[in-house]
Formats: C-alpha cells, structure tokens, sequence
C-alpha cells in the first residue's frame, strides 16, 4: 500500500522531542507541585484584583502593544517603555526571537543543561542547536565562546539557569558579551532574575543599553502569575522592531495586562517572595548538602539534588510522589539521571521533603 498523500511538517520539525512539563499530583489528590518552580505565596493580592477587574471589559480587544504593562514595568525597573515587547508568558517571546533571528543552516550556542525549550525553538526555526559541556553544572563561557562558528546566529543563556540553579556573575556575563561578534544575538534570559542574592549579579539590561546586540527575557510566571502567561522582553530599538512586526497583533490579554501592571507595582510582594524564598532555598540546602546528596548552589526558586545513583534519585522520586510530594525528574528532558529538581514551596513541604530524603539516602 502507498503512504497517503497528506500535509507535511516542514523538515526537522518531527524531529523535535516535545517539552516536558512539571508533573502535577492526580486529578483531584491533595498532592503538593514542587516541580513547576510556581509561588508558594500565591499571587500578589493586587494582580488579582487587577485581573478580576478585567472580567468587566471581555468584549473589547485589548491595547495591541500591551501599553499599560510596558509603562509600568518601565517605572519599575527604569526602562523606556518603548524598548519593552510583552508576550503570552516568555515561551511566546523566545519564539519570536528563534523564529526572527534563526533560519536553514544557522546554529545556536547553549549551554547542555540550559532550559530545554532552547533546543525546541532553535529547530523549529530550521536551525541546529550546539550544546556545550558545562564546568560542575554552569555554564563556561570559554566553551560557549569555543563553540562558535561562522554559522552562529544566537546564544541563549539563562542566568540563573533552569534546572541547574547556578548563575554567571555580572563580569563573566560581559566576558561572553564582548568576545561575541557584533551580528550574533545574546539572549539573557533572566527568569528567576527576582530571586537573586548574589551580591555578583546584575539583570541583562545593563548590557542591553550598551549593546546592539543584546536581549533580556523576563516573566511573570515564577512570582505567582504562571497561569496568567506575561513575560516581557527589553531589547535594542531594531529588534524591538522586528519583534513587533510577527508577535500576535493582541499577543497579551487584558486580564493579564492588567494583573501584570499591578504585580509589577507591588514591589512589596515581590520583597515578600524573594526572603521567603532565600530563607527556605537556604534551609533545605543545607538540610540535604553532603548528607549523601549534594546540592548544586542555587540562586533561583529550586534546587537540583544530586544522589548517589541514577536508582537513588528514581527511588527518592517516588517516595517523594507516594507522600504527595511531586518534584522534577530530569532524566528524560536533560539527561541528568542521578538528580531531581525541587522547588521551593511552602515550610510544611520544604520540612517534608528534608525529612523524607534525610531518611530515604541515610542507607547509602
Ligand atoms: C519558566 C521559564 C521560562 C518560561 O516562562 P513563561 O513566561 O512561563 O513562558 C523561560 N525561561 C526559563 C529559564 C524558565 O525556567
């Protein structure tokens, strides 16, 4: 029998392995999600507020450029209005980056254990991604730099990185920056940016500033607002440009506008989550560091925990999972067998999944 005639996918896109999200409890079960790095807080009171408000104007299209969210993310973080794009969560933002800036034969740079949706974007605009070994979980900048060729187009990088938590300092992002040819694109995903204490760090758009050839990506999703999908981009005026011209003409809808506004506003809340976090990421470290496991220093929301064996990591996932505790695996999307992602979430869940893992890897 002959293959049928139908459609079919432009090359390379059947060759992407799809995202895999952060599982969630059963249907209906009491369990607790560690494995989507979302609040523990919920959201900020104010964004809720805001977004209910929004349920009063459904019928009317939204302000196309995202208007009031751009003014007041620009207030906060002192940035012109005009050099911010929104988007429907930052995935949205990436993908028009890929898709504008990447084509047949070009390459992008990541880091191997970078954020996996890196690779998706990458080939889903024809281009072929190039991983690159990291130094003990962080990105090296030497290798990144060793691994550019005439072909490379982009460099994604995010700081602090997802799963491995680990971050580059301020100095060692402008290393990467100033070797870098002037067409190829630096992106900084900054997506934990909010949970930083490194005294080291600083947000990409410093550089941005300075740069033609710079971009900051940012989100709401991991500071209480994940279900309402805002991220926002500040970049140099002609990639703005080019942005604008293939986002979605309403790529951001009212409710989230106007919930993002506010949770911008509300810096207080954001205070509240960063030391709430800081506190527990601290806590639950040093709770299951060198007790048989090891924690790779974090600066985000999570935690990746190293276990002795790729069987002790299966066997503290579904220990944790039998006592409604889900966190990451990540195994399948980053080939880190003998690890699991942990988020930080609320005290009782940190105190359980210390106790639990404390008694669990005590054998050995
Ligand atoms: C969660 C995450 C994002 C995606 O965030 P959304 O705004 O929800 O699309 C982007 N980059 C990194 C590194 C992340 O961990």
């Amino acid at each position: 029998m002959s293959d049928p005639v139908r459609p079919v996918p432009q090359p390379g896109i059947l060759d992407i392995a799809p995202y895999l999200p952060g599982k969630a409890g059963a249907p209906g079960s009491k369990a607790i999600k560690l494995s989507a790095n979302e609040s523990p807080l919920g959201a900020s009171p104010k964004a809720i507020e805001a977004f209910a408000a929004a349920a009063q104007q459904l019928e009317i299209y939204p302000e196309g450029s995202s208007r009031l969210l751009r003014e007041a993310l620009g207030e906060v973080h002192g940035l012109d209005p005009a050099l911010i794009v929104c988007g429907n969560g930052s995935d949205d933002l990436l993908h028009l980056l890929a898709q504008t800036y990447l084509g047949d034969g070009d390459e992008a740079v990541m880091n191997r254990y970078g954020f996996s949706v890196y690779p998706i974007i990458t080939q889903a605009a024809g281009a072929r991604i190039v991983m690159v070994d990291e130094t003990d979980f962080t990105a090296d900048v030497d290798a990144l730099l060793a691994a550019v060729t005439p072909r490379t187009k982009v460099v994604w990088l995010a700081n602090p990185n997802n799963p491995t938590g680990t971050y580059l300092p301020d100095a060692e992002v402008r290393r990467l920056h100033a070797a870098l040819r002037p067409d190829i694109l630096l992106v900084i995903d900054n997506a934990y940016a909010e949970y930083v204490t490194a005294d080291d760090f600083t947000v990409g758009s410093d550089l941005v500033r300075e740069a033609d050839n710079v971009v900051m990506v940012r989100t709401f999703s991991k500071m209480g607002l994940a279900a309402a999908r805002i991220g926002w981009m500040f970049g140099p005026a002609h990639v703005v440009d080019a942005i604008h011209r293939i986002r979605g003409p309403f790529n951001v809808n009212l409710p989230a506008q106007m919930a993002g506004a506010a949770a911008a506003r509300d810096t207080a809340f954001t205070e509240q989550l960063k030391s709430f976090n800081a506190q527990w990421r601290d806590w639950l470290t040093a709770e299951l560091d060198g007790n048989h496991m090891r924690v790779i220093p974090s600066q985000a929301n999570f935690i990746l925990v190293q276990f002795p064996d790729a069987e002790h990591a299966a066997l503290a996932f579904t220990t944790l999972l039998e006592r409604g505790l889900v966190v990451r695996e990540v195994g399948a999307s980053y080939g880190i067998q003998d690890a699991l992602r942990i988020s930080i979430g609320s005290e009782q869940a940190m105190r359980g999944v210390a106790g639990i893992l404390q008694a669990l890897v005590k054998v050995g």
